[in-house]
C-alpha cells in the first residue's frame, strides 16, 4: 500500500481528531467480538504497540479495545498509511544553502564556512 505524504502538523491534527472521536465513542476501532465477548482488533487495526497489551480474557475481555482507543495506538495506526514529510525543515535547509551560496559569490575568493557560526 502506498503511503500518503502528510505534513507533521496535519498528521498530529488527524491523530488528535480520531483519538477524541474514539474517546467519545463516536468512532470505533475495527475488530470483532468473539465467544465470551472478548474483543480483538482486525488485521488492519492491529499495530506493533498492540503486542505489548494483555491478551483479552474472560476477566479482561476489552483489554485490546481499551488500548485501541489510546493516542499511542491511533498514532501508530495512522503511521501505517501516512508518511510524515518535514516540509518546513527542507525549506529552511534550502534557504540556508542559497544564503551561503550568495555569500560565496559576493566575496569572490575562497572562503571557509563555519556552519555553527552561521546558525540563526
Ligand atoms: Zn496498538
Amino acid at each position: 500500500m502506498r503511503k500518503v505524504k502528510i505534513r507533521k502538523e496535519e498528521f498530529e491534527e488527524k491523530v488528535k481528531k480520531e483519538y477524541a472521536a474514539r474517546k467519545k465513542r463516536k468512532s470505533h476501532p475495527d475488530g470483532i467480538f468473539e465467544k465470551g465477548n472478548r474483543w480483538f482488533p482486525s488485521d488492519d487495526e492491529k499495530c506493533d504497540c498492540c503486542k505489548e497489551i494483555r491478551w483479552p480474557s474472560w476477566n479482561y475481555p476489552f483489554s485490546l479495545m481499551v488500548h485501541c482507543r489510546t493516542k499511542k495506538h491511533v498514532r501508530n495506526l495512522f503511521l501505517k498509511d501516512h508518511e510524515i514529510v518535514e516540509e518546513d525543515a527542507q525549506k529552511k535547509e534550502f534557504g540556508k544553502k542559497v544564503f551561503l551560496a550568495s555569500i560565496c559569490t559576493s566575496i569572490k575568493r575562497p572562503v571557509v564556512l563555519y556552519p555553527t557560526g552561521l546558525e540563526d
